[in-house]
């Protein structure tokens, strides 16, 4: 799986962040609400052997009628009840090929007992009908939804828990199984599954139904279903049929997405060894996915936002995204991990094998840059003590973040590194053919590893995968003139600790001089440590780790000469970025200079990037001319970087060369990336470029979108009409989450106005809509308008008695509104209070007199008490 914010990120070194916000008890895990606990695989009562599903989706009412039949074999001693993962459905009936003494539904879980205990291994057939009006796993998007008519689809997603949503299943990734699925659908509409298309053909009520069955077992998480309409582009590569399915609305884009799968397959198969393994590869976009990508077996889902158009020139690609799925289809679904807590296996072999792919296709210093830039995302996370293998999490959804993906992509690089390509590659191939179809931990991985190379690993993995961080370490260099000897002196500085362990690994380091280049390796043990290496002359290079093989963060002061020499060095890729990155830090003319150089110089794209944003982390007058002077590129990514450091000044000169650039300019990312720079000029000028932009024609709004972000950085009430005015009557031309933007941009600008009805009505209209999303979206806008008027709307989704993402929107809005309650606000409460208690106070004393009075009209009661 790639979450969302991998996009983002342009290439597949991106960040990911964490995961969905529902939970659900998971098979054999924690109970909702209970505290992290740690977390291992359930029990196997029953080997799972076939799945036969059979279903009917109504678009109208967006439910779903279905029956399921398993067969299954008690695994080891009678087997008196099965437990079935079935959460939020309607079982309508249970039959056996035993005799069944009862069943029960309870919200995520179907119990069915036998008449007698079913022995070992004898096969047992059970079958459920049901219907359900799925929340999670299976999502409708259809024009009731608020989604363009003729794009009606439906689509799953599995990845982790949520199968169970949609059918009845054991639901934990340990549980392998063949499956085939019938779905019956309205004429015209295309389905989707998992393996081969075994038939298609009319059936009795006029519907046509799909048959599609995986023949190869795979577990329950990538069991997949797309229906609606569709259209695609296809290609072969050898036998294996591939193509891209699209909503016929994007048909258009299609192709540029589709483009280099052919390529990726055929590269896989020489480095991994093993012929892609299942009967087809379709890709298919639907809309609003809620993941960047999802690597069900033979059938990945891509989210629409990977598709781009040729403007954007080499600044967009399906690429990364393409080649990561794929990669799941050996590393996920042929081999699975046991259970959630080695995810690693999954997607740091995902990560990885993408990373060999742009190595491939781009050259070794495209994939060198990658690692570059996810180690130092790794590197300066500086309070993750979290482990690649992870026990403690609530819900699996959790654990999906940098660790599993890019260290775990690191640690197979440090590995590759180590075991040399040959051997390797013979391990991966090993390793692959000795558990397809099957399960894996980490310690799989390690004995085939240690059975080929006939060395010891266990603290390779000790370190790096069950313990947490990674080397710290500070370098020192001298050199001794009368000895011809350079001394290197590390420390070990990270904090040793229960987690984190002082770190054993080979090291490279490298000395170049006028005799030419001399490396090294070293074993790094200790936590104090000095190395001496006998050279013929002082060299004028030292590089630490020159190929970035080990992931560490080093602290090294190279010296100034040493750096200009780095700096020029055209085979020594990760010495330039390294040499850009100290310069950064220097203001001094001649750094600038030589940043400037870079920028318009270097041989590799990465450099220059990295120079453009290293002018702008100098900050200075000079760094900003150096970059005014460096605005002509020819590609667009460093074009971007330039615009993009640009935009970290505020000075009229870089805002005068941006509204320029905005001109000229014809890439729709760049100049999208120049009208998010202009946001915090308040200037006349800037204000008249913004407005226009919103009703801008652009490929999925973004001209308009990077506007609407503009303006939300202006904070210009005079912005709030115009905006509402295009979410009015361009709301088509948004995609989801570019509306749900503008709505909340509207309720930020109107934040501090005195009156604020006409927002709130505005984005009220919006709570109940059709558009789930929009609807959470709406309600997230009132939180942020601020206005303690909306609290009543909001409450009406707090009482909900279901918990819901409206209801969970809710609650966030409503704490939002209580804390931004202005002191204003709370003074005037106070006063009114105080008001009320004098009000209260005169009434009192006014009572207090009366009944004085009227005691004192009764003489004897109080001669009677005072003659006592
Ligand atoms: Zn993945």
């Amino acid at each position: 799986m790639a979450k969302l914010s991998f996009l983002f990120a342009l290439f597949y070194s991106a960040a990911v962040v964490a995961a969905a916000d529902d939970t659900v008890a998971p098979h054999g895990g924690a109970p909702e609400g209970r505290a992290v606990t740690r977390q291992y695989a359930p029990d196997r009562n029953a080997g799972f052997v076939h799945m036969s599903l059979d279903m009917t989706p109504d678009f109208q009412q967006r439910t779903i009628a279905g029956t399921v039949t398993f067969t299954l074999q008690p695994i080891a001693g009678p087997l008196a009840e099965l437990e079935l993962n079935a959460a939020d459905m309607n079982i309508v009936s249970v039959e056996s090929s035993e005799k069944i003494q009862a069943w029960q539904a309870t919200t995520d879980r179907l119990i069915l007992t036998f008449a007698s205990a079913v022995p070992a291994g004898h096969e047992t057939r059970v079958s459920i009908r049901y219907n359900a009006q799925p929340e999670k796993g299976l999502y409708f998007r259809t024009p009731e939804m608020g989604y363009k008519p003729g794009d009606e689809h439906l689509f799953t997603q599995g990845e982790a828990l949520d199968n169970r949503f949609w059918y009845p299943c054991p639901d934990a990734p340990n549980e392998k199984f063949t499956t085939e699925i019938t779905c019956h659908v309205p004429d015209g509409m295309t389905v989707l599954s998992n393996g081969r298309l075994v038939s298609q053909e009319k059936d009795s009520s006029g519907r046509t139904a799909f048959h599609w069955s995986q023949e190869k077992p795979h577990a329950n998480y990538l069991v997949s279903l797309v229906a609606g309409y569709f259209k695609s582009v296809e290609d072969k590569h050898k036998d294996t049929p591939l193509a891209l399915y699209v909503p016929p609305s994007d048909i258009q884009e299609a192709p540029n997405s589709f483009r280099e799968t052919s390529d990726i397959m055929d590269f896989y198969e020489h480095e991994i060894g093993v012929p892609f393994p299942w009967a087809k590869y379709y890709q298919v976009i639907v809309q609003d996915f809620m993941e960047g990508g999802m690597e069900n077996t033979s059938l990945t889902t891509l989210t629409e936002s990977t598709l781009f158009t040729p403007a954007t020139e080499n600044l967009r690609n399906s690429q990364g995204l393409v080649a990561h799925e794929m990669a799941h289809q050996w590393f996920g679904d042929l081999v699975t991990c046991k259970d959630w807590s080695h995810i690693w296996l999954n997607e740091g072999f995902a990560t990885f094998y993408a990373s060999l792919y742009d190595g491939h296709k781009n050259g070794p210093d495209s994939m060198l840059y990658g690692f570059y830039g996810t180690a130092r995302r790794l590197l300066n996370a500086s309070n993750d003590e979290g482990t690649i293998v992870n026990r403690k999490f609530t819900h699996p959804d959790d654990i999906f973040g940098p660790l599993p993906y890019q260290k775990g992509s690191w640690v197979l690089r440090m590995l590759r590194a180590q075991l040399g390509e040959d051997l390797y590659r013979r391990c991966i191939k090993t390793y692959l053919e000795r558990h397809q179809y099957g399960s894996v931990v980490t310690e799989d991985l390690s004995a085939v590893i240690e059975e080929l190379s006939g060395r010891s690993y266990d603290q390779f993995f000790d370190q790096w995968v069950y313990h947490a961080r990674f080397p710290e370490l500070a370098a020192s260099y001298s050199w001794d003139e009368k000895t011809k000897l350079a001394k290197i002196s590390l420390q070990q500085k990270q904090t040793l600790g229960e987690d984190v362990l002082l770190f054993n690994f080979p090291w490279t380091v490298a000395f170049s001089g006028p005799s030419g280049r001399v490396e090294k390796t070293i074993t790094v043990k200790d936590q104090s440590e000095d190395f001496y290496f006998s050279l013929p002359e002082a060299p004028a290079s030292v590089r630490l780790d020159p190929r970035l093989e080990v992931l560490t963060k080093i602290s090294f002061d190279v010296p100034a000469p040493m750096l200009e020499a780095q700096l020029a060095d055209k085979n020594d890729l990760a010495g330039r970025l390294l040499a850009v990155a100290a310069l950064k830090d220097k203001k001094d003319h001649a750094s600038v200079a030589k940043l400037k150089t870079a920028l318009n110089q270097d041989a590799f794209y990465g450099v220059r990037v990295d120079a453009a944003a290293a002018l702008a982390s100098v900050h200075s007058d000079e760094s900003l001319e150096a970059l005014l002077a460096s605005m002509e590129q020819s590609d667009a990514r460093v074009r971007n970087a330039v615009s993009s450091a640009l935009s970290d000044f505020y000075n009229p000169g870089a805002c005068q060369a941006e509204i320029k650039a905005l001109s000229s300019e014809k890439n729709p990312g760049i100049k999208a990336q120049d009208i998010r720079g202009l946001g915090k000029y308040a200037k006349s000028e800037v204000r008249a470029l913004l407005l226009p932009l919103l009703s801008s024609h652009s490929y999925r709004n973004s001209l308009a979108d990077a506007a609407i972000a503009a303006m939300r950085v202006q904070d210009d009430i005079s912005f709030l009409t115009p905006i509402r005015q295009t979410l009015e009557q361009h709301r088509d031309e948004f995609p989801t989450r570019g509306f749900i933007n503008g709505l909340d941009t509207v309720a930020f600008l109107a934040r501090d106005q005195e009156k604020k009805d006409e927002v709130r009505q505005f984005l009220s209209s919006y709570v109940n809509d059709k558009n789930s999303m929009i609807r959470v979206g709406a309600i997230k806008s009132l939180g942020t308008l601020e206005d303690p008027r909306a609290m009543p709307i909001l409450e009406t989704f707090t009482n909900a008695g279901k918990e819901t993402p409206e209801q969970k929107a809710a609650s966030t809005a409503l704490e939002a509104i209580r804390a931004a309650r202005h002191p204003g606000d709370n003074l005037q409460e106070l006063r009114d209070m105080v008001l009320e208690l004098q009000k209260q106070d005169r009434q009192l004393r006014k009572d207090f007199d009366t009944l004085q009075k009227k005691l004192e009209a009764k003489p004897a009661a109080r001669s009677s008490k005072s003659a006592r």
